[in-house]
């Protein structure tokens, strides 16, 4: 395949994976003129109508997807067995698009453009060599330009220093016959269920007085049965909602992986994105941002002729991320003690900030000291050696 000759290239960009990652570039490269007039071949195995998942962020004003977001939050709460608080998240709101909106949206976008391809088909194969870049279907090779990959690749395995931790979750989303929420507050983490499973919480998104999405979250190496997230569901709805009386309309289920393994940017002309290009917070498995933020450095480098490059993320950020990895991953500390402290001890704010890795070395210095010293200081130094 490497030694086909690269004058046969069909299609100036590939985009492997219509899922987040490949969907957001080329809605960014739509936006700013680069892939009006490129030959841009996006393949995804999955004819993406699914609402297969729900994304939710936070973001300063207005962003590229504000005509799908379907609902968003100025006041988000916070609970643990230490502490109730209301969260000061301005300037930040927090939003939520729903996986199908978000596909409906960019691939409606994508077919009207006359110059890109979507192929509904499996890829067998991504490459990129001195000779050529490009993708395998069944026995076809497809050659291009530049190669935009977001096809998962297999985990690695865990290593002393390579922490692999799964983020688990189930959400239904629940409508009740009177109204029972307030539209304009969402619980961004609620501790004070049983934490025997591993660092868990529910988060609760009212869209409107008589409807929300419920989700039941863990941190931890191995799922669970899907009846005992169901129970989870379940008993926060009945406890701390204080509801028995709904309708459960949809029910999704979720893993992220929260890992510091080093995901390869690609290679040659080969570009990886999203999770598979290491665009997950280790720490938090937040990622819709980060391709937002990849995608829109990816674009300007296409733009002023240079080969697209990872955007590197701060060395120091990913030495947090490993640090509370570590401490989860051994449980040396309660998440919900870590995650009680953050929120007691700091502005909601500058959290966030520091979730987005774009906080200063001082305010990150801030954070820090508002964490317990002795299991931080043990776990970081066991990072270093
Ligand atoms: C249920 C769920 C909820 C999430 N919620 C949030 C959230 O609230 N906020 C947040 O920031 N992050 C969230 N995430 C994490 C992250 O944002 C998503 O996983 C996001 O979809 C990652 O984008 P991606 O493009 O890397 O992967 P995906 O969106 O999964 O896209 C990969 C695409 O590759 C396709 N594909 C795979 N193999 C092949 C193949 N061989 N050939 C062709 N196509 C293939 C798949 O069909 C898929 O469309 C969530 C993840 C899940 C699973």
């Amino acid at each position: 395949l490497a030694s086909r000759s690269t004058h046969n290239k069909e299609f100036d960009y590939i985009i492997a994976g219509a899922g987040c990652a490949g969907l957001s570039l080329a809605m960014h490269g739509l936006e700013t003129g680069l892939f009006r007039n490129k030959r841009v071949l996006v393949v995804d195995r999955d004819a993406k109508k699914a609402n297969d998942r729900t994304w939710c962020f936070w973001e300063k004003g207005e962003g590229l997807f504000e005509p799908i977001v379907h609902h968003r939050w100025k006041t988000l709460q916070f609970h643990s067995s230490a502490l109730s608080r209301e969260l000061a998240i301005d300037p930040y709101s927090y939003k939520m698009i729903r996986g199908a909106d978000f596909y409906a949206y960019c691939l409606d976008r994508i077919r009207r453009q006359p110059n890109f391809t979507f192929y509904q088909d499996s890829v067998s194969h991504v490459f990129s060599t001195k000779e050529a870049t490009g993708i395998v279907i069944g026995e076809k090779a497809i050659l291009c330009d530049y190669v935009f990959n977001s096809i998962p690749p297999p985990p690695p395995p865990a290593t002393d220093k390579t922490h692999w931790l799964l983020q688990h979750f189930m959400g239904w989303v629940i409508e009740t016959p009177a109204p029972a929420f307030d539209p304009g507050a969402a619980t961004l983490m609620d501790f004070r269920i049983a934490q025997d499973k591993g660092t868990a919480f529910c988060y609760v998104l009212p869209v409107s007085p008589t409807r929300a999405l419920v989700e039941y979250t863990l941190f931890s190496q191995s799922l669970l049965e899907k009846e005992a997230y169901r129970e989870g569901l379940k008993q926060y709805i009945s406890h701390y909602i204080g509801l028995t009386d709904y309708a459960i309309a949809e029910e999704e289920f979720g893993i992220i992986p929260m890992t510091n393994h080093r995901f390869s940017p690609g290679h040659h002309r080969q570009v990886n994105l999203g999770t598979a290009g290491g665009q997950t917070k280790g720490s938090s498995g937040y990622t819709f941002q980060f391709i937002q933020k990849h995608s829109r450095s990816l674009v300007r480098d296409l733009a002023a002729g240079r080969r697209p490059a990872l955007r590197s993320i701060p060395l120091r950020f990913r030495f947090y991320d490993s640090v509370l990895l570590r401490i989860l991953r051994q449980e040396t500390l309660p998440g919900h003690h870590i995650f009680s402290e953050l929120f007691r001890r700091n502005r909601a704010s500058l959290v966030l900030k520091f979730l987005d890795n774009e906080t200063s070395p001082a305010e990150e210095l801030r954070i820090i000291s508002s964490l317990p010293t002795a299991p931080f200081l043990k776990a970081a130094i066991h990072q270093v050696f």
